[in-house]
């Protein structure tokens, strides 16, 4: 599907946005994407995995890989949800710390999600993996985070920022509360960059998907919203221009299985 094929990307009358392909009051897309993930949070880790054949963990590593994550960091990472990045951090901090000769610096992690329950998940799963400390669960909203300006050494937002209302403020706020010489990556859903794969990743969207998620999480229109959010959010050349524009340095971005997901990295120097 091409971007102007796609229901409702025709400019928003002022005072609304989108909610997939729904046009719906800006101040209500807050709700409706919490509703969302209230429905899903239970089922959210067990739907990942079928949905993407596992491949959102390789999508995730490649995002470690690219962090790079070091002993002593602070991590925030935004839209956290069930604590898939908090986890692989930590692991990757302690695997390089136990690596090393230098005395431990314990790394750190903000999780922060407007979601209690997704947080409740995460929580749930750190006590079953035995982790009781590094990690601070917050619930907050990406657009206006409830963390100090300048804090933090790394942000990292995965599969969340489709879901804010206004890109451009969560994309500042990232910006505000990293250190300088601290990064921001993206970990998204994108736009497919492929021939053929494009047209057989529309049929399993908006075909197959909805369906998984009736039959799994019994709820399909939460998996129709993931699909169409998916079409509506930013191509990658747009949203290396939108983190340029809140004053991100050497942006870059990687495309992952041929654009299904990017990953978009940026600088506060
Ligand atoms: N990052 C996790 C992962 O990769 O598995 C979870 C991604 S899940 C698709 C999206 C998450 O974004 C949900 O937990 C949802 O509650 C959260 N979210 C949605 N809107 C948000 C906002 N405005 N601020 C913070 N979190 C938000």
């Amino acid at each position: 599907m091409m971007t102007d094929d796609i229901p409702g990307t025709a400019q928003e009358p002022p005072g609304s946005t989108h909610f997939g392909f729904r046009t719906v009051a800006e101040d209500e897309k807050v709700g409706l994407v919490r509703g969302v993930f209230d429905s899903v949070a239970g089922r959210y880790d067990l739907m990942n995995d079928l949905m993407s054949a596992g491949i959102h963990r390789l999508w995730k590593a490649a995002l470690m890989d690219w962090l790079n994550p070091r002993p002593g960091q602070h991590l925030l990472d935004v839209a956290g949800g069930t604590g898939d990045i908090a986890f692989r951090f930590l692991d990757r901090t302690r695997l390089r710390q136990a690596n090393s000769d230098k005395p431990p610096v314990p790394a750190r992690v903000t999780v922060c999600d407007i979601n209690w329950n997704m947080l409740g998940v995460g929580r749930d799963r750190a006590i079953d993996r035995g982790i009781l400390g590094g990690i601070d669960w917050v619930c907050g909203n990406a657009e206006a985070l409830p963390v100090p300006s300048g804090s933090v050494d790394a942000y990292t937002i995965a599969f969340g920022l489709r879901n804010v209302t206004h890109i451009d403020q969560a994309l500042a706020e990232a910006r505000r509360v990293l250190k300088p010489g601290g990064r921001f990556i993206c970990l998204e859903f994108s736009h497919v960059a492929v021939p053929v794969l494009d047209k057989l990743y529309d049929a399993y969207s908006f075909q197959v998907l909805p369906r998984l998620g009736r039959w799994v999480a019994k709820d399909e229109d939460s998996y129709r919203y993931l699909a169409e959010s998916i079409r509506r959010f930013p191509p990658q050349g747009e949203l290396v221009e939108r983190m340029r524009g809140v004053g991100f340095d050497q942006v870059k971005y990687r495309n992952l299985t041929g654009g299904i997901a990017a990953m978009h990295s940026g600088w506060r120097l």
